[in-house]
C-alpha cells in the first residue's frame, strides 16, 4: 500500500488540514481539504492523478442562471455567501432572480452548484427552456470532463466528444 501523505489537496491545490479527509484509489491513499474536493475526485479519478492537473490548470466556466423567484437582498446575501465557500468559486453575483457564478470546472460542476442551491430550498427557475439550458450545460461539462481525463495534454479548446 502506497501512503501518498501529500499535504496538498490533489482537486484544488490548497493545503489538506491536520486531519485530512483520504481516499483510496488504486492502491494509493489520496488526502482533500474537503468533503466536496473528494467527491468531486471520485466522479473524475484519472482527472486529479494525471500531471496536466496536479500543475492546477483552471477550467472556468461562467453561467447565468435564473432561480425561480427574486431574492431580497438579505437572503442574497446569505446565498452568495453560502455559495462563495464552495470549492472552485471564483465570482458570484446574485441580484434579484438572475446569479451569475464563475467556477473552476475541474472543482465544482453545474450539477453540484444546483445540488447546494437545493439543499438551503432555493429553487431554479423550472420553466422547460431554463431546464434544457441546465441539462444541455451539465452535459456539456460532464464530456469535457470526460474528455480531459481520457486524453492528457487535452486543453480547453477541445471540443467535447462525439455523442
Ligand atoms: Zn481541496
Amino acid at each position: 500500500m502506497i501512503d501518498h501523505k501529500k499535504k496538498h489537496c490533489p482537486v484544488c491545490g490548497m493545503k489538506v488540514g491536520t486531519v485530512p479527509i483520504t481516499l483510496e484509489y488504486h492502491k494509493m491513499f489520496f488526502h482533500f481539504c474537503s468533503e466536496q474536493c473528494r467527491e468531486t475526485f471520485k466522479d473524475h479519478p484519472g482527472l486529479y492523478t494525471s500531471k496536466q492537473v496536479n500543475d492546477h490548470v483552471e477550467l472556468i466556466i461562467r453561467r447565468r442562471l435564473r432561480l425561480a423567484e427574486s431574492l431580497d437582498p438579505e437572503t442574497s446575501q446569505a446565498i452568495t455567501e453560502y455559495l462563495q465557500a464552495l470549492m472552485g468559486v471564483k465570482e458570484i453575483h446574485l441580484e434579484g432572480c438572475s446569479l451569475l457564478i464563475r467556477y473552476d470546472l475541474l472543482q465544482l460542476t453545474l450539477a453540484k452548484i444546483e445540488c447546494s442551491l437545493n439543499e438551503v430550498d432555493i429553487e431554479l427557475d423550472n420553466s422547460w427552456w431554463q431546464r434544457l439550458r441546465r441539462s444541455w450545460a451539465r452535459n456539456t461539462e460532464e464530456n469535457e470532463l470526460i474528455n480531459l481525463a481520457s486524453t492528457p495534454g487535452a486543453c480547453c479548446n477541445r471540443p467535447p466528444p462525439r455523442v
